[in-house]
């Protein structure tokens, strides 16, 4: 293949534009894509570097069974023999696929039809369930669907914009500079609210280092503030809204009572709220550290709270943001990837079962909800799991509790991974592997942040054996008697399917509708955002998808964090990303100038508690929590809070015999979303 191709980036939920052109050292050339309006032709380091992770060492070439080399259709039976073996003895349930945000929406679409309308459960959940399943319930809860509101150029014209539990500089980059860069041309004011300082402070005009898990409290208290302080939009909440009282009642704090809960100035608590009241044009951006809690879900509420509040929703500069942080989070969300989702946007309600039912002819089909992500691996420990398929991703090394995670793979009777790379923490404990095609080779669309549909195009052949995840999935699908419904010839195909599925009977009760692109020229497609063909802005006419068409406020009260720090256990520890590196580092890890910003796993230490752990900057500690223990780099930093600590999640053992820190993470979740407390566990600190 040769000249320029247009694609989007593997990595972040930017979904930025890239083009990918013959030459240059690595056999390619990438650079951004100065149409695509994600990112207008800017990238980030990652995104830069991705011309240095074509032709890769490590792939996974060719199908393995049971450690040895295998033809496909040797590998493939296998699968299918085994999975319909276990169906038949124990039933649907006793089988699962664990997938990933990292899948295009093609690839999902496949093994979401497979196991909910064929197989019979929906025993399909995905990482991005680590990712945003908090924004996705309180979505829900707050809209009658998973939708955001607003889009990036928002952030241009806000202007307050609002930060929580969001390093942007970092883990959204380009969206951050392009805030950065409206800050500078309009003056407008940020806030970070984050119990740490990151790289995003920088930018700020006021840093709120909350207290972890504090953030309901807060958001609470702005409600009450904009009630007092004469802010509400009252006619909004009369004619667009419900349950404002009773959200108001639960919200009820005065400034210094939140300045106390939260651990904050109450004149800064004072200053963000009068900010916030006085300002119509906020964005309220929000990320990994409302998510990642085990009261994620009532903390989106909080914040959507406050805009439903002021009427600041669906118009310019104004809305609740949620921003992923998977490629395509939002197309697994789409195609019904989680497991308590059905399909296209649809729940488990007896209507849409038997709407998708007939859609796909499907002859035996789910009909509740399956196991979500930390659960459905303790039904793998427990032996309810009998077979699991784990598909392009890594839970081994990123699951919480995931020493339990390893030992439930490695005792689970059959296990499938489908992976472009041959060693993995995960892949050591497949009993068929089946080598998958990579980002360059595959060819389909993933969804951004702010719900942009883009192509994802292919500008390599697959190497060795390797095949794209759809085919993998339809041929398996094929050999367990489904050949008709799963007869597919090209990713086009599937995503015309799925576009059909979305308007199958939507009256407009529905937000997600892509029904417009089932006939579009596939090869051609340009970014857009849904519903087709293309919504910058919903809900800036007052009407939800609800059934009485308005949004519900969600009373929500603060709660502490699942666990706190003790006398065994002192120190609270934060996990997350850094600036170079992308999950598991299976591609990133391998490019030595993404490695020359930080180059292995560290803690990051309040001064006076590193003294009085007697441990020193560049030294060696080891962090124990209930669950295990990593061995890291001492980073002694003011940035850090007392009494807290942070590392990155990234380091795998392929990369770090003992850096693997989400061994220490205890497995608790939020109880509406599923979505594990990555946040925040009790651990305590020590020399090496
Ligand atoms: Fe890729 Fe995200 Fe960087 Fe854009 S911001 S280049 S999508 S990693």
């Amino acid at each position: 293949m040769t000249g320029a191709v247009r694609t989007t980036c593997p990595y972040c939920g930017v979904g930025c534009g890239v083009v990918a052109k013959a030459g240059g050292a690595g056999g390619w050339t990438i650079s951004g894509d100065p149409e695509h309006p994600a990112n207008f032709g800017r990238l980030c380091s990652k995104g830069s570097a991705l011309g240095e992770t074509l032709g890769l060492g490590g792939r996974l070439l060719h199908p393995v069974v049971d450690g040895g080399r295998a033809t496909w259709d040797e590998a493939l039976e296998t699968v299918a023999n085994r999975f319909r073996a276990v169906i038949d003895e124990h039933g649907p349930d006793a089988v699962a696929f664990y997938v990933s945000g990292q899948l295009l929406t093609e690839d999902y679409y496949v093994a979401n039809k497979l196991m909910k309308g064929f197989i019979g459960s929906a025993n399909i959940d995905t990482n991005s369930r680590l990712c945003m399943a908090s924004s996705v319930a309180g979505h829900r809860r707050a809209f009658g669907g998973d939708v955001v509101p607003g889009n990036y150029e928002d952030l241009e014209l806000a202007d307050l914009v609002v930060l929580v539990g969001s390093n942007l500089a970092w883990c959204h980059p380009v969206l951050y500079r392009r805030l950065a860069r409206a800050r500078a041309e309009r003056g407008t004011r940020i806030v970070v609210i984050d119990p740490r300082r990151t790289a995003t402070c920088d930018a700020a005009d006021l840093h709120l280092a909350l207290k972890p898990g504090s953030d309901v409290a807060l958001f609470n208290g702005l409600l009450a503030y904009l009630d007092r302080s004469g802010a509400l939009d009252r006619d909004y909440i009369a004619r667009h809204t419900g349950g404002f009282a009773e959200a108001l009642a639960a919200a009820a704090g005065e400034p210094r009572a939140v300045a106390e809960a939260c651990g904050l100035d109450a004149g800064e608590v004072e200053r963000f709220y009068g900010w916030f009241a006085g300002t119509e044009a906020t964005v309220t951006v929000y990320s990994q550290g409302v998510n990642q809690s085990s009261r994620g879900t009532d903390k989106v509420n909080a914040i959507v709270n406050c805009h439903l509040a002021t009427g600041r929703i669906g118009r310019p500069g104004m809305g609740p943001f949620s921003v992923t942080g998977q490629p395509n989070a939002m197309g697994g969300r789409e195609v019904g990837g989680l497991a308590n989702q059905l399909a296209a946007h649809m729940a488990f309600t007896p209507e849409a079962v038997e709407r998708v039912e007939r859609f796909w002819r499907a002859p035996r089909i789910a009909r509740r909800e399956g196991l979500k992500a930390v659960e459905l691996f303790q039904a793998v420990e427990d032996g309810r799991i009998k077979a699991l398929w784990v598909m392009a991703t890594n839970p081994a090394v990123s699951l919480p509790d995931a020493g339990r995670v390893t030992r439930a793979l490695a005792s689970c009777e059959f296990v499938v991974v489908s992976d472009c790379t041959r060693d993995t923490d995960t892949t050591a404990h497949a009993d068929v592997l089946l080598p998958a095609a990579a980002w360059g080779e595959k060819d389909g669309t993933v969804t951004n942040s702010e719900r942009r549909i883009s192509r994802q195009r292919s500008f390599l052949p697959p190497p060795g054996e390797a095949r794209p995840d759809w085919w993998i999935i339809a041929q398996v699908a094929s050999r367990m008697g489904w050949g008709e419904a799963f007869g597919y010839g090209s990713s086009a195909e599937i995503f015309r399917e799925h576009a059909a599925l979305s308007g199958f009977e939507n009256d407009g009760g529905r937000a997600f509708d892509i029904a417009a692109l089932a006939d579009a020229d596939y090869d051609a497609l340009e970014p857009v955002q849904w519903p087709a063909p293309g919504t910058a802005r919903l809900f800036g006419d007052g009407r939800f998808p609800t059934a009485d068409g308005r949004a519900a406020f969600v009373p929500v009260r603060a709660a502490p964090p699942a666990t706190l720090p003790d006398a065994g256990f002192p120190f609270a520890l934060n996990t997350g990303r850094i600036r170079d590196q992308w999950h598991t580092m299976t591609r990133t890890g391998r490019v030595p100038r993404l490695a020359s910003h930080i180059a292995e796993p560290f803690v990051a230490v309040n001064p006076a508690d590193a003294q009085a752990a007697s441990l020193e900057d560049g030294g060696l500690a080891v962090v124990r929590s209930a669950h295990g223990r990593a061995i890291l780099r001492v980073r002694v930093t003011g940035d850090q809070p007392p009494g807290r600590l942070f590392a990155p999640m990234h380091w795998s053992r392929q990369f770090s015999a003992e850096g693997a820190v989400n061994a220490l993470v205890a497995p608790v979740t939020d109880p509406i979303s599923g979505q594990p407390e990555l946040k925040h566990t009790a651990v305590g600190l020590a020399p090496f």
